[in-house]
């Protein structure tokens, strides 16, 4: 018989993190925004466990780069080419460490072919990092694909997904070093609509962390970042990483030309409505028709796109965001006491609520 499980899944909106007293941190400066991360499959990296979605809006050169200035992880697209991202990383002037080249599995051995010429021609090793991206890595292809870029890469920090069950992340773990956890969260996506598919952040990250963490694996909560508090609660609900592509999409980092439209505001000047220009970038779903049309040579009949084009509100310098992100989490540990963000699922009470946030005057923000 069908069921329906009793338990009601939640989501980033329907939490919030309780303020309490903890040990004594005066300023947000005293917070440790850096953590060492012993990596299952023998490696070790440090930094502050964000990263941006390997989309092609916003897993960019310039993107990857300002995460990787700023201490954060970085992906970048699987469409570059081998020469392009060779000469990104002769040129880039930052740390690659925390850098994962990703891969899909459509074409596995042009993409593992891709590494090796990375590696002979620009330096990359077999020591650093893989993403290996699929928006449904439950098909058995997807665990055969794992398995066999962890014996060509045994020494790579391999990040694997997306799945949003914790029965898969076992098989997982015996090749990846991180899981990519989400399916049908992100902003741009429709697989929820299309396919009835999908689970709410909140609890994903509970039941695959408390797998993924009993064998010393990690967990990447993929997906529904609205805010940076967002963030902040995945860490607290113990996700290693945070992946987000919306929170960057409006950015000058972000690839592509901002756009400009206008509008016929309300207010009258002269018996003429004021017209507004307001500022736009494009982000699209990976999965959507237009990236189908640009990376796939169209939509296949035998496929409905599960990813949105978006036209959304320019905002800006991306160090603003990162700073927010920075800040907004230093501040977080000083909420609840804990000296690192390491320690932040230890010191946190999470809450349920019915109402997250006052939204009164929202529409009058300037
Ligand atoms: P966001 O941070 O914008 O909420 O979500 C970003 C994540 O959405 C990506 O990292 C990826 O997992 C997911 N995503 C990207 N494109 C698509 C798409 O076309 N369809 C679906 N279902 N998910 C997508």
């Amino acid at each position: 018989m069908t069921q329906v499980l009793p338990e009601v899944y939640l989501d980033y909106s329907d939490i919030l993190i309780r303020p309490k007293m903890g040990i004594n941190l005066n300023s947000r400066r005293d917070v440790n925004l850096q953590r060492v991360f012993k990596f299952r499959h023998g490696c070790v990296r440090t930094g502050l466990g964000v990263f941006n979605a390997n989309m092609a809006t916003v897993g960019n050169f310039d993107v990857a780069k300002k995460l990787l200035a700023r201490g954060m992880f970085a992906t970048l697209h699987k469409h570059y080419s081998t020469d392009e991202i060779g000469q990104f990383l002769q040129n880039a002037n930052v740390p690659l460490d925390n850098l994962f080249i990703t891969i899909g599995l459509k074409d596995i051995d042009a993409d593992i072919q891709k590494l090796h010429a990375l590696e002979s021609k620009y330096g990359w090793t077999k020591s650093q990092n893989i993403c290996i991206d699929a928006p449904n890595f439950y098909i058995p292809r997807a665990l055969e694909i794992l398995a066999r870029v962890r014996r060509e890469f045994p020494n790579s920090v391999i990040m694997a997904g997306n799945i949003a069950s914790p029965d898969i992340c076992m098989k997982m773990l015996d090749f990846a070093d991180i899981i990519k956890c989400g399916i049908g969260s992100g902003s741009a996506c429709l697989t929820r609509r299309q396919t009835g598919c999908g689970v709410p952040m909140v609890s994903l990250i509970l039941e695959c962390a408390d797998v993924a963490h009993s064998v010393g694996g990690h967990i990447c909560a993929d997906g529904g970042i609205v805010d940076v508090g967002d963030i902040c609660k995945a860490f607290c609900l113990n996700s290693d990483f945070v992946m987000a592509g919306g929170l960057f999409a409006g950015t000058d980092a972000a690839a592509g030309e901002v756009y400009e439209r206008q509008f016929e505001t309300t207010e009258i000047v002269n018996g003429a409505h004021v017209i507004e220009t307001k500022q736009f970038k494009q982000y699209y779903g990976m999965s959507s028709v237009y990236a189908n049309n640009k990376f796939a040579g169209g939509m296949q009949d035998y496929k409905t796109s599960e990813g949105r084009e978006l036209m959304i509100p320019y905002t800006g310098a991306i160090d603003n965001v990162l700073q927010d992100i920075t800040g907004g989490i230093a501040s977080c540990c000083t909420y609840i006491g804990a000296a690192s963000v390491k320690h932040m699922s230890k010191c946190a009470t999470i809450i349920q609520v019915h109402n997250q946030l006052n939204r009164v005057f929202e529409k009058y923000s300037v």
